[in-house]
């Protein structure tokens, strides 16, 4: 008898089997434990129809789901520890399927009342009608068409409506868990809100007040949204600017913009700066292989000099050409993170006219803060070279050590390295390169951003002490990472030494 070919689409429609692990919450007996299932799926299935499959094998199995068109939101849950849509999201072997991190009513099923109750809503001065805006307008000038929004507020108006109220993006902040902070798309519906002249009243001082300076701006939230709402700039930030018009700064984050007004940077020191420690042309040792611009940034410049002189010397070794101009001040981070944005564009207008060297294409930075604030913020001055990371830049000029340290390393991602500029593998694989066991730990941010640190110094330490739990459970001689306000900040929340993955290279270049 001759057997039936099997063609790839017939297989196609031959279920598979894959297994996967769920957390389980029992309310009755309030336990919480893992559970293995082996259930068949069709290849290409969601998450969602390997939650049917399970539900399929135990009824008593509770998740929500309804539009399974990415549409409505109901479906979110945590994918080996990032919050996505199930009904979206591909479905892997080996799969851990949680909750959000939420409260849980019963196993993937979560409280979603208080999260969403906490998104404010438009109290609209539109309800009166076009002719009662004429009749209360006491000066009888508000014509009706002020109540409409412009086509340009309507065009940001629409980014922020596109909300599914998932609350993925709660689910994957840490402010959220360590103060009283309303969360990311509560933010998001103040911005519309803000935006919206049918609204009747300034709400500026209730976002304040609902934790607008408690947000680290790590970028977590907008990269887990599935609608890619960017609230951290096209929310927070502006918010945080509003709240400047209202004198609702705070005073940290006045004293810094005071100091760079006074001296271009943002912090101050009393130690002699990298800039005046290095020459403006820094030749390497052997034959030219590529230069490139150092934007300094200041933490590097007055309070890490050594940090950015170990960078110096790995260049140096290896081919890199290095020009340094001593005109660099601060790149306006700390301004736009606070919203204060009063002197950016003289600085950045400074920074442009410093780094643009004739014949030169790459500006490098080596703090994930200025890199993203050069790659985004400055946008609309229209650059005249490329802004890469000391990383790219090292991956680009295959830089690897010819020799290991004897020490196992986890590395710490920078918020603004990988939400603000997508890079995460590159310092991982240079890091690799230079230990002998690379132990990885996921991404979490330390605090240290958004003016927490200066502003909220209790919740910058709250989430530093989360930090260091994760540190210790990697069990790793040493964390790594490559960012100075990390650097620093880690420093006091981590019991293993903190280093610079620029110190590491330079360390093996003189073992
Ligand atoms: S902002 Fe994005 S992640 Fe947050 S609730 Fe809305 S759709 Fe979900
Ligand atoms: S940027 Fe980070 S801290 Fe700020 S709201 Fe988003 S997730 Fe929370």
């Amino acid at each position: 008898m001759s057997k039936m070919a099997i063609t790839p689409h017939v297989l196609l429609h031959v279920k598979q089997p894959i297994y996967v692990r769920v957390r389980r919450y029992n309310p009755d007996n309030e336990q919480t434990y893992i559970e293995q299932f082996t259930v068949h799926v069709y290849p290409g299935a969601r998450v969602i129809n390997v939650l049917q499959a399970i539900k399929d094998q135990d009824s008593t199995f509770m998740f929500r789901m309804s539009c399974e068109a990415g549409q409505c939101g109901s479906c979110a849950v945590h994918v080996n520890g990032s919050p996505v849509l199930a009904c979206v999201w591909p479905a892997s072997d080996g799969d851990l399927i949680e909750p959000l991190n939420l409260p849980v009513i019963r196993d993937l099923m979560v409280d979603l009342v208080d999260g969403i109750a906490k998104i404010p809503k438009i109290q609209s001065s539109a309800s009166i009608c076009q002719q009662e805006c004429q009749d209360v307008c006491h000066e009888k000038t508000l014509s009706p068409l002020h109540l409409v929004p412009s086509f340009a507020e309507t065009k940001e108006i629409k980014e922020l409506a596109a909300c599914l109220n998932c609350l993925c993006c709660v689910s994957a902040c840490p402010a959220v868990k360590v103060v009283d902070f309303a969360g990311p798309t509560a933010m998001r519906g103040y911005m519309r809100i803000a935006l919206d002249p049918r609204e009747a009243r300034d709400r500026i001082q209730d976002a304040v007040a609902d934790g607008l300076f408690s947000c680290t701006t790590c970028q977590s939230c907008w990269t887990v949204c599935p609608k890619h709402i960017k609230t951290p700039g096209k929310a927070i930030e502006k918010l945080r600017a509003i709240a400047s018009d209202h004198d609702l700064t705070l005073p940290r984050h006045r004293e810094i913009l005071h100091l760079i007004e006074r001296t271009g940077r943002s912090v101050d020191s009393s130690e002699k700066l990298f800039l005046d420690l290095v020459d403006e042309v820094i030749e390497p040792y052997g034959e030219v292989k590529g230069e490139v611009v150092f934007f300094v940034g200041c933490m590097f410049n007055a309070r890490l000099p050594d940090t950015a002189l170990d960078m110096v010397e790995v260049m140096r070794h290896n081919g890199i050409r290095l020009i340094i101009p001593k005109e660099q001040v601060c790149c306006g981070s700390p301004l736009i993170r606070t919203g204060q944005r009063s002197p950016l564009l003289s600085l950045m207008q400074q920074n442009m006219q410093a780094l643009s060297k004739p014949g030169i294409a790459t500006v490098m930075t080596m703090c994930a803060g200025c890199g993203s604030t050069l790659k985004h913020d400055y946008e609309d001055l229209d650059l005249p070279f490329v802004v890469k990371d000391v990383c790219e830049v090292m991956t680009e000029f295959d830089i690897k050590p010819d020799k290991k340290l004897n020490i196992s390393a986890t590395y710490h991602d920078p918020c603004h390295l990988f939400g603000g500029q997508e890079i995460s593998k590159e310092p991982r694989v240079l890091l690799s390169a230079a230990v002998e066991r690379f132990i990885d730990m996921p991404a979490q941010c330390c605090g240290s951003g958004g003016g927490v640190k200066a502003g909220q110094p209790d919740e910058a330490n709250a989430l530093g002490e989360l930090r260091r739990e994760m540190i210790r459970e990697t069990g790793a001689d040493i964390v790594v990472t490559v960012c100075p306000f990390c650097e620093y900040h880690l420093a006091d929340h981590s019991d293993k030494p903190v280093k610079n993955l620029l110190t590491i290279y330079r360390t093996l270049l003189e073992s």
